[in-house]
């Protein structure tokens, strides 16, 4: 299995890059922002409690997306690997993810990780919730939260799979295709290394 975490602020990209990679790599996605999407419009306990703290922009506790990403690997048995897209969000989920992983006899093979300014992070994500339909794209101080906690929770977690040389940054800004191109690059020397 080869599997991979790409790793970025809101809006950096992972949405659109995780749809080509996943086609090209044969890898199943898991996108958490997604799988809480899906259980707020089925309204399920689960998605009700989300709900209030997505609203704010804030993270939801490990406890739950470790749980929803547990029940994901243990219904794909047999894909040839996971792309994890917006998880891990803190340390504690990622040292979850690893021991869920070591479990199935596998590991993270590379963290790719978007580099884009702030700016342009909010410029898009203003832009995405005009369509979207999503709420929390629509209201700038609920962007520059999720911003906040990225900047506070998340990137240590880059450090955490830095000590073990995993981590490639690339940047995340220009066009989708280039920046395409560049991820593949990257996946397939990790991918000749193993
Ligand atoms: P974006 O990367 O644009 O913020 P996501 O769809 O990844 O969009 O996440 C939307 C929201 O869902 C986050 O702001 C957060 O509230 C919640 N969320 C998603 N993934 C996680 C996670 N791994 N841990 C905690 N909260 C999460």
């Amino acid at each position: 299995m080869f599997n991979i975490i790409l790793f970025g602020p809101p809006g950096s990209g992972k949405g659109t890059q995780s749809e080509k990679l996943i086609e090209t790599f044969g890898l199943k996605h898991l996108s958490t922002g997604d799988l809480l999407r899906s259980e707020i419009s089925r309204e399920t306990p689960l998605g009700m409690e989300a709900k209030s703290l997505m609203d704010k922009g804030q993270l939801v506790p490990d406890e739950v997306v470790v749980g929803m990403i547990h029940s994901a690997l243990d219904a794909n048995p047999e894909v040839k690997g996971f792309l994890f897209d917006g998880f891990p969000r803190t340390t504690a989920q990622s040292e979850a993810l690893d021991k869920l992983l070591k479990l199935k006899n596998t590991a993270i093979g590379v963290v790719l990780a978007l580099d884009v300014s702030e700016e342009e992070l909010v410029k898009r994500l203003l832009n995405r919730g005009l369509t979207s339909g999503r709420s929390d794209d629509t209201n700038e101080s609920v962007i520059r939260a999720r911003i906040v906690e990225y900047k506070e929770k998340t990137t240590v977690v880059a450090n955490h799979y830095a000590q073990f040389d995993k981590v490639v940054n690339i940047k995340g800004e220009g066009s989708v295709e280039e920046i395409f191109s560049n991820l593949c690059s990257e996946i397939n020397n990790r991918m000749s290394i193993i």
